[in-house]
């Protein structure tokens, strides 16, 4: 059997042991690098995979290759090259220090949407899932602190309290406090003028989590920074989780101290990136499904190709948007209504040209009239103008096949099919039809 087929039985032999979520987030990023004998390798992304999973699945990856696969090897782990970290400690610590009274009743500044279910964990933010997930089994230590970073709306918040949330259903009477770097300094500023820094230090130095976020807000703020630090380092010396989140790196926050920097270091750093496309269509299915919206998955899919943003704060938005339109409009969610509702969250090429744009510009450049392209004429003249419309309309604004067969007198998807293939072709690999796009484009976007 080859590696890949391998994988696929693991994979769904993993099931009959895992739930899904362990399944998707521990052993989908593992590779087979070899089969030998009686050694099984797999490679794990990072060190941190490679340490979770040595210590919570090498016992089931054992079963699934010995028992259900029949292959009677050993298995081991590998991390792949380039990717080697400072290992984590890898020492179990039960939290300590639980209260009486189930906590969720307080104030933990935790907003209870932002769960593990509700978040599309994809390859830009696997790392930083995974992290999250390994520290909501409550043994802290192991990845402490835990520094989360990345861009503006691409999922920090959510992640963190999704952690947050997770270790209260865990354990309820866990003290979780989320809290933002400005929050606290504003408090810690109210405290100081009303002579009430014990009460303010009390707060911070009585928990079992702390999730501080976008921690870049305390850079160059003295005495923030100083409160920070000694809250910091109780909660560390008491084993208490910390999680941090910042839109860089520690080392890259400007005016960042040195002291915080180094101690940001000592446990776990991971990131977020952008997200691609199908993950941007995969979070918009999920909105809708919560917002009990019916969006079918080509219009979610425009949307992630053609907005403007990476952020998924706005890419929500724009669902919203466009939610609020059809049901205004009366209308059900389509490509069409996206375009004209997100007009202007849209990426530049599709605000600017329209429809009509596309055939002004074709019928100009051939000189030919819309209604030959309309007509049943099959002659070069007027086909090529045709097709090229057609690839034009599709390449530019999404339109579907039928939409195209529609406006080009009732021909039907198979044959706009045809013609956008054939001009596909052609812009690869013939240097007038390469040139003739060109400069309609120039007339389009000029
Ligand atoms: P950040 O803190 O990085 O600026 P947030 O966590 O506030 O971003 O995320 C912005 C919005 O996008 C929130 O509503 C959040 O629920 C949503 N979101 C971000 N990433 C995801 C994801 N992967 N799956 C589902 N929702 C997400
Ligand atoms: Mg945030």
């Amino acid at each position: 059997m080859e590696d890949a087929k391998i994988w696929e039985e693991v994979l769904k032999e993993a099931k009959k042991h895992c739930s899904d979520e362990v399944v998707s987030t521990w052993i989908k990023p593992l590779k087979i690098v070899e089969v030998r004998g009686d050694l099984i390798t797999l490679q794990a992304p990072n060190r941190f995979y490679k340490g979770w999973v040595e210590e919570k699945y090498m016992d089931t990856m054992r079963k699934i290759f010995n028992e259900g696969l029949s292959i009677d090897a050993d298995v081991r782990i590998v991390v792949a090259e380039g990717k080697k970290r400072t290992p984590a400690a890898v020492e179990e610590v039960q939290p300590n220090g639980v209260t009486e009274q189930p906590y969720y009743s307080n104030n933990t500044g935790l907003n209870r949407e932002n769960t593990f279910e509700n978040f599309v964990a994809g390859s830009s933010n696997q790392f930083s899932h995974a992290a999250c997930l390994a520290v909501s089994e409550g043994h802290f230590q192991m990845y402490n602190p835990l520094f989360i970073y990345g861009g503006v709306g691409l999922g920090k918040t959510h992640l963190m309290q999704a952690a947050g949330n997770r270790i209260l259903e865990r354990f309820p009477k866990m003290k979780v406090l989320y809290i933002t770097s400005e929050t606290f300094t504003n408090e810690m500023i109210n405290s100081l003028r009303s002579k009430k820094m014990d009460e303010f230090r009390n707060k911070y130095r009585n928990i079992d989590m702390l999730l501080f976020d976008d921690v870049q807000f305390l850079a160059g703020k003295q005495r923030s920074t100083e409160e920070f630090f000694h809250t910091f380092n109780t909660l560390y010396d008491m084993h208490k989780q910390i999680i941090l989140t910042s839109d860089k790196t520690p080392g890259e926050i400007p005016e960042m101290e040195e002291r915080l920097i180094s101690r940001f270091a000592w446990g776990l750093i991971a990131d977020i990136q952008t997200p691609t496309a199908e993950e941007k269509t995969a979070i918009m299915m999920k909105r809708a499904d919560m917002m009990n919206l019916r969006l079918p998955e080509e219009v979610a899919l425009f949307i992630a190709e053609n907005i403007k943003t990476e952020n998924i704060r706005e890419l929500i938005g724009a669902l919203v948007r466009l939610s609020a339109y059809a049901s205004f409009h009366n209308e059900p969610l389509s490509i069409d209504l996206a375009r004209k509702s997100l007009d202007r969250f849209l990426v530049k090429k599709d605000r600017m040209v329209t429809q009509d744009d596309i055939i002004k510009a074709v019928t100009e450049y051939f000189n030919v009239k819309l209604a030959d392209l309309k007509s049943k004429k099959r002659t070069r003249s007027v086909s090529v103008p045709r097709q090229l419309s057609m690839y034009l309309l599709r390449d530019k604004l999404s339109m579907s096949l039928q939409e195209v067969g529609d406006l080009f007198g009732g021909r039907d998807h198979s044959t706009v099919l045809h013609a956008v293939q054939t001009i596909e072709k052609k812009v690869r690999d013939d240097k007038e039809i390469q040139s003739i796009v060109e400069s309609i484009e120039k007339t389009l976007y000029s």
